[in-house]
Formats: C-alpha cells, sequence, structure tokens
C-alpha cells in the first residue's frame, strides 16, 4: 500500500553513523531510522549476539517462560520506577498496553467512573486505534473514524488546563516528556512535577509516552529522570533493541493490579532474538559513563546549534532536549532538509516546521562537528 509515499533513496549497508546507498554514496545518519538505532548500523556487539541467538533459539511464544526476558525486566525495574514489565514489538503496542493498564487498574478498584485520559495537544503515540484515539492530530485520523471515545485533549505545558480539567471521571494524564513529531518540544520539568502531584493527589495514574525519549536519548535512560517525580506507567520502543523491533510497557505493581491471567497478550513481544539484543542495549548503555557521553556530546550539539541560531535568520530556535533536538526553521523545512540532504546528511522532519535531529548514541564530536558543517553551508547557501 503507497502509505509511505514514493522513497527515492535506498541503502544497502549501515556502520556505525554512516548508510551506504546503492549507488556507494556515503550518508551520515543523524536520523536513525526515527530515533530507532540508539547504538547506530551494525554495533559489532549487537551483530555477534544476535548471530549466536539466531543459531540457538528464536521464538517460543510467550506459552514457555523465558529467562531472558526476566533478566531483561529486573534490569530494566532496577534502572527506573518499574517493578513489572509487558514486552511488545513496537511503540503502539506498548501504549496499548499502558491503556489496558490504566483501565485495569481503575477496574480492579471499582473506580468504574474513571473513564478518561487526559492528554495533549500536538502529542503522537502511535497508529493503532487506542493511541491514535489518544492524540489529536487530524492528519493521522482523519479518515479512521469513528476513533475510541474516552479521551481529553489539552493544551501541552500549561498547568492550569491540566486543573481546570481534572475530574471525577479522570483516570490517567499521558504525556511524552518530549513531543517528538509535534515538533520536539519539551515539556517543563515543573510542568512535570506539578501534572505528578495532580495525579497523586486526584489517585489517578501517570502514563508517560517514551517511545522516542527513552532508552538514552536524553543522556539519562528515561527522560523523566530529569525530572523530580515517578510514573506510573511508561510505554518505550525505538532505541530499546537498536533497531531490532521491540517495545515495553513498564509499570509499578500497584498501576498494573488489574493486568491479571489472560488479560493481555502477544505471540511475538519479547521474542528471544529482540530480548538478547536488547540486553547486549542496555548494558552498554548503563556501563562506562556511556549516558554521561551522551549528555557531554549532546550538550556540545546544542551550544553549537544555539550559536546557529543567533547568527542565521533562517533560524528561529532550536529546541529539544539531548539528542533529540529540533532546528524550527524560517523556509519550509521539507526545502532545507532536502539540502542537507543533498549534502549526505540525513535527517527527520517534525511539525511546526521543524528539522529534527536524532543521531545515533554512540555519535563522535568529530560527526557532530560534520553534520554541523552540512547545516552551516546549507544555511548559507540558503540566505
Ligand atoms: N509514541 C511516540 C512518542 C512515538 O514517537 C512513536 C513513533 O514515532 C510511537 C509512539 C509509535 O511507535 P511505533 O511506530 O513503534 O508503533
Amino acid at each position: 500500500m503507497p502509505t509511505y509515499g514514493e522513497r527515492n533513496l535506498e541503502f544497502k549497508e549501515g556502520k556505525g553513523c554512516h548508510l551506504i546507498s546503492y549507488n556507494n554514496e556515503k550518508y551520515l545518519d543523524f536520523g536513525s531510522g526515527v530515533a530507532v538505532n540508539s547504538l547506530g548500523h551494525c554495533h559489532p556487539i549487537l551483530v555477534k549476539k544476535l548471530q549466536e541467538q539466531s543459531n540457538k533459539l528464536w521464538h517460543t511464544s510467550n506459552l514457555y517462560h523465558s529467562s531472558l526476558q526476566e533478566e531483561f525486566a529486573e534490569i530494566l525495574c532496577k534502572h527506573s520506577f518499574a517493578e513489572k514489565v509487558f514486552f511488545t514489538n513496537s511503540g503502539t503496542e506498548a501504549i496499548e498496553a499502558g491503556l489496558k493498564v490504566v483501565r485495569s487498574f481503575h477496574y480492579f478498584n471499582k473506580d468504574f467512573q474513571k473513564k478518561n485520559i487526559i492528554t495533549f495537544e500536538g502529542s503522537f503515540h502511535g497508529r493503532t486505534f487506542g493511541a491514535l484515539s489518544a492524540q489529536q492530530n487530524d492528519k493521522y485520523s482523519r479518515g479512521f473514524e469513528p476513533l475510541l471515545s474516552g479521551f481529553k485533549k489539552i493544551p501541552y505545558n500549561d498547568i492550569e488546563k491540566v486543573k481546570e480539567n481534572i475530574g471525577e471521571d479522570t483516570s490517567a494524564i499521558m504525556l511524552e516528556p518530549i513531543q517528538g513529531e509535534g515538533g520536539v518540544i519539551p515539556a517543563n520539568l515543573k510542568f512535570l512535577e506539578d501534572v505528578k502531584r495532580i495525579c497523586n493527589d486526584n489517585k489517578i495514574l501517570l502514563f508517560l509516552d517514551e517511545v522516542q525519549s527513552g532508552f538514552g536519548r536524553t543522556g539519562k535512560l528515561f527522560a523523566y529522570l530529569w525530572a523530580n517525580l515517578e510514573p506510573d506507567i511508561l510505554a518505550t520502543a525505538k532505541g530499546i533493541a537498536s533497531g531490532f523491533p521491540m517495545g515495553a510497557c513498564l509499570s509499578t505493581s500497584k498501576a498494573s493490579i488489574g493486568m491479571t491471567k489472560g488479560s493481555h497478550g502477544s505471540t511475538f513481544g519479547g521474542n528471544h532474538l529482540a530480548v538478547s539484543v536488547a540486553l547486549e542495549v542496555i548494558k552498554i548503555l548503563t556501563t562506562n559513563g556511556f549516558l554521561k557521553e551522551v549528555d557531554e556530546k549532546s550538550r556540545y550539539f546544542w551550544k553549537k546549534l544555539k550559536e546557529f541560531e543567533k547568527n542565521f535568520e533562517e533560524i528561529v530556535e532550536v529546541r529539544g532536549a539531548g539528542l533529540l533536538l529540533g532546528i524550527k526553521t524560517k523556509s519550509s523545512n521539507i526545502e532545507i532538509n532536502n539540502m542537507l540532504l543533498k549534502n549526505k546528511l540525513l535527517c527527520l522532519l517534525a511539525d511546526d516546521n521543524i528539522i529534527r535531529l536524532a543521531p545515533p548514541l554512540i555519535v563522535s564530536k568529530k560527526e557532530i562537528d560534520q553534520a554541523l558543517q552540512i547545516i552551516e553551508k546549507a544555511l548559507m547557501e540558503y540566505q
């Protein structure tokens, strides 16, 4: 189905932060397959692990115990608020699992009136019906109505609007700590902390969508760790296995009390191949100061881009966090992105005329400098 439009560029190989096209042109990849290749392309440790596991066992379904899943879940819990994990194959499935956690929590507690989840304008949560209904952008939902009921959309980063819209029927507040597709818009930390306080006061759940912002993208394992709060539920995916399809829904024991035997399931979720790779990813991310380095590199990148913001009229604003940065341009982001592409730099677009930069977390300072040079050249040519 032509859902992705026309695609003229195809790659035959990738290594680290680079991709090689079929006509042997080398591209610097600052899109990472939409913030997925956290350890770059074909990281040798991941390749080795995948090869080893593929010779041992691929799939047994979730009818059987998996000590790989158990080990990975324990590491995830050790490094986050979580006490329970459900494995999926994608971000949108992790969101669906989280939505079921919310519904089942209030059902279990016989709070049957708590039906509505507060979500935010500009959010993107995925393409399945629950996720599609949670977000507001009719770019994604047009033609697919009727959507699911039970979502109330309000402006992002506006705590007064949250207070105004909390009611007896509110079951949870669901948000991205950094809106990715919506235009690389970070939540204010104070806003996040106030939202959590409101959740506690009203006995409702805080559900974070860290599908894009998780797995080290902001210099911490999850973006919420920059704030002084713990969510009740968190969906993550993208960078979790650096390109092997996988996702996870994390929760506290209390929040997932209603997720009893038979309440949810997945044939492939947490399959041996995916988890064996994800285990290596999280081990790398959580050892030897890896995330500290991500933080340092992202601060360097941020500082340089902020200088561009001062020097080039074409840049309206640089925003974001960690290695998830957005450049809002005056002219069409599509045109500027095409110039970057011509100069062999792969970036992403986002709403609000944003060029989104999400390089692999292993990016070197030298590669950041190369990207900066290409961006500078494109901006100079465009002036
Ligand atoms: N949530 C957020 C914040 C995302 O950015 C995305 C994908 O871009 C999703 C959910 C959906 O993830 P997936 O495409 O893996 O289903």
